[in-house]
Order: structure tokens, then sequence, then C-alpha cells
């Protein structure tokens, strides 16, 4: 399959690795827009969120185990963060491997633009 997340994955796409586990890689956004910007990905191969359900949301909500934990190791949970899911055209998403972009380190703004 000619899909960059899993080619970061595997390595055959080099990145800079912030967290691995069984379930799920980060690393950190090669354009980022923030001065802490990290991506998190599951190992599966899941195209957006729109393909999450019941049999594989565990690699989702174990994501969502580990961002504080990232948040607290790189210094900026306390002031705050955010997390984003960019899903298809309208969502913005280029990379068409579920990911969960953690931004944080500058205050941001609202709405979305
Ligand atoms: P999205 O636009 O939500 O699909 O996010 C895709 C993200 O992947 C963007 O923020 C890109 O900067 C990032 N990205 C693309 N290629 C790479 C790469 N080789 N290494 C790290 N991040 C990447
Ligand atoms: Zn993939």
């Amino acid at each position: 399959m000619d899909c960059l997340f899993c080619k970061i994955i595997n390595g055959e796409v080099p990145s800079t690795k912030v967290y691995e586990d069984d379930l799920i890689y980060a690393f950190n956004d090669i354009a980022p827009q923030a001065p802490h910007h990290v991506i998190l990905i599951p190992k599966q191969h899941i195209a957006s969120a729109n393909e999450i359900t019941a049999e594989n949301s565990a690699c989702v909500a174990h994501i969502f185990e580990v961002i504080p934990k990232l948040a607290k190791e790189l210094g900026f949970a306390e002031n705050g963060y955010r997390v984003i899911n960019n899903c298809g055209a309208d969502g913005g998403q280029t990379v068409n491997h579920l990911h969960f972009h953690l931004v944080g380190g500058r205050q941001f703004g609202w709405p979305a633009g």
C-alpha cells in the first residue's frame, strides 16, 4: 500500500520518533505549526476518522491516553494544547492514514480556519 505514514512506521521514510509502543507511533511533524507539533498514528492502517469502528477504536483511545503524557513530558500540559484530526477533503486531510496532531507551546485561535 502506498501510504506515507505506513512507510514512516516501517522505517522506509525517516521520521523523528517521539513515542512508540505496540499500538501507536508518534513523530514530529515535518512542517510544524507550533513550537511543538507531534503527529500520533495507529500502527494499523485506518484511512480516516470515518473508518473508526468498535473493532479498531482501541488504538484511538490509546492515543488519547498517551497525549497527556507527552504533553507533560514536552512541558506544555499546564499551559494547554490542541489535538486536531482533519478528516476528508473539507477537513483538510492530506495523508490518508488516521492521525492526530498534538500542538502546543503557543496560544491558538478559534474558530479554526
Ligand atoms: P493532515 O493535513 O491533517 O493530513 O496532516 C498531515 C501532516 O503530515 C501535515 O501536518 C504534514 O506536515 C505532515 N507530514 C507530511 N509528510 C511528513 C513527513 N515525511 N514527516 C513528518 N510529517 C509529515
Ligand atoms: Zn497507512
